[in-house]
Parts: structure tokens; C-alpha cells; sequence
């Protein structure tokens, strides 16, 4: 007799993504597996965990798996098509969320799955949102986001600014791709699932930085905030950019783990 305790030990995967998976397969929560975990599984639910089960050991992202990343306490729809949203990227979200004016226009580039205009606008309704990205994959995730969870953002296909025409805002934060082209990191874990093209690019990883930077000064309204995740050794260097680019302000603000994880500063 399989139950739910012999098919997650004898998975071959962490305890908790088989977990997971199987809670997905039952349709069931946490509580009702932990209850009801020696009772007899039907055939068809074993062998859709199975299925999963060979997925992950091969590699592939329990997010992907399941289709759903928490981000900020809410539920992400995630997908092959976008970067699976990260803890460190909640510390953009607060920083931005304590820097928006009442009713400021907020920009966010290169949104993959949404989960940061969402979650700007549903922590402060008073902002009005709008956020782009070069996919149009990215795009129609973000856009089941932004539906499902009820907020209401305006999404554009733009290569960064290229869309926007001469458009303004008061607070622009974007977590681009700044890994370095042939960082290790890339061929290891999840991020070897994960579109290529949100993670790095292809060159010294400040490249979108210094796209995102430059094309700021233009948009931002005076006092406004640029504030950008980079990597955990771009601290310095985004400074320097930003300094160079006549931001005042310029700060790094480090993530749980005490990374230099966000840069930012203020357009005089
Ligand atoms: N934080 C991600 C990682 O290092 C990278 C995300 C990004 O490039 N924006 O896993």
C-alpha cells in the first residue's frame, strides 16, 4: 500500500518539495496531508507525483512545478517565461514603498512576472503603475498576475525605455538581468531553467544597469528615486554610475543575508 508518508520519503527528492508536489497532485493543504498521510493513494495520484517527482530530480524548479512562487505574502503564477521572483527582491519593493509620494507614477522595467508592480500597487493602492518588459511571455504572466490578484497596472512591451516615448515618472525600480556572462551560477540549480535572458547580459553584468541609469535622468521628476536590485559585488560600481549619471543620495541598502543586494538615488 503506498500512502502519502512511504511515496514522499521514497521520492528520491527534498521533504518538502515532495510535499509540495503531492499537496498540488491532491489538491489537498498542508494540514489534510499531514492527517490523512497513512492512508492509501489512488494510482492516478501516484503516478502524477511520479511524473513530477522524475522532473525534479532532473533539476527542474519546484516553482515551475508547482506554477506558483509566494512573493510578499501573495501567490505568483510562474512559468519557464520568467525569472522565479526571489526573497531579496522583497527589500526593492520595501525601499521603493517607503520612498512613492502620495499618487506618485511608478515605473518598474523589465517585470518578468509582475510580482513587483502587483505588489506595489496592491500595498499602496494611492500609486499609479505601469511596468514593461521585452517578452511578451514575461507580459501575458505578468498580465494573469495583475488579473488574478486584482491589481490594477498598466503593462507594455519595451525594450527598457524604448516605448515609453517622452513619458515621466516619480520612482523607476527595475531587478534586471546582471549576472555576469559565464558566472557559475548559471549553469547550477534553478537558474539553469530559468530564461537566460533575465538572468544575465552576456557581457560584465552592469550593462542593463547602465542602460537603466542613463535612460532615467530623462524620465524621473525632480526628487525622484531610481532604485535597482544588482548583484551581491555591484554595490560599488552602481554608485559610481549613478554618481556619474548626477544622482544624489546614492546608497546601498543590503538584503537578509548582509549582500549589497539594492542601489539607488535621487534625480535633483
Ligand atoms: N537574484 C538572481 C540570482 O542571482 C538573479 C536575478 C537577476 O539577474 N535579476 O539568482
Amino acid at each position: 500500500m503506498t500512502t502519502a508518508r512511504t511515496l514522499i520519503a521514497e521520492s528520491g527528492i527534498d521533504r518538502v518539495d515532495a510535499r509540495l508536489l503531492l499537496q498540488q497532485v491532491l489538491g489537498v493543504n498542508r494540514a489534510w496531508l499531514m492527517a490523512h498521510d497513512d492512508e492509501p493513494l489512488a494510482d492516478d495520484a501516484i503516478a502524477r507525483f511520479a511524473a513530477l517527482a522524475t522532473r525534479r530530480r532532473a533539476g527542474e524548479p519546484v516553482a515551475y512545478l508547482l506554477g506558483v512562487r509566494e512573493f510578499y505574502s501573495r501567490d505568483f503564477a510562474v512559468g519557464p517565461g520568467v525569472l522565479i521572483p526571489r526573497p531579496e527582491t522583497e527589500l526593492l519593493v520595501e525601499l521603493a514603498l517607503a520612498r512613492a509620494p502620495q499618487g506618485a507614477v511608478v515605473l518598474d522595467l523589465g517585470t518578468g512576472s509582475g510580482c513587483i508592480p502587483v505588489t506595489l500597487k496592491l500595498e499602496r493602492p494611492d500609486l499609479i503603475v505601469s511596468a514593461v518588459d521585452i517578452s511578451t511571455d514575461a507580459l501575458a504572466i505578468a498580465a494573469r498576475n495583475a488579473a488574478a490578484l486584482d491589481a490594477d497596472i498598466v503593462l507594455r512591451q519595451s525594450d527598457w525605455y524604448a516605448a515609453l516615448a517622452d513619458a515621466q515618472f516619480d520612482l523607476i525600480v527595475s531587478n534586471p538581468p546582471y549576472i555576469v556572462a559565464g558566472d557559475a551560477h548559471l549553469t547550477q540549480g534553478d537558474l539553469r531553467f530559468e530564461p537566460i535572458d533575465a538572468l544575465t547580459d552576456h557581457a560584465d553584468g552592469l550593462a542593463h544597469i547602465r542602460a537603466i541609469i542613463a535612460g532615467a535622468t530623462a524620465r524621473l521628476s525632480a526628487g525622484g528615486w531610481l532604485l535597482f536590485e544588482h548583484g551581491y559585488d555591484q554595490g560599488p560600481a552602481s554608485r559610481a554610475l549613478l554618481a556619474a549619471a548626477g544622482f544624489v543620495e546614492a546608497q546601498t541598502w543590503t538584503d537578509l543575508a548582509g549582500l549589497d543586494r539594492v542601489s539607488g538615488g535621487i534625480r535633483p
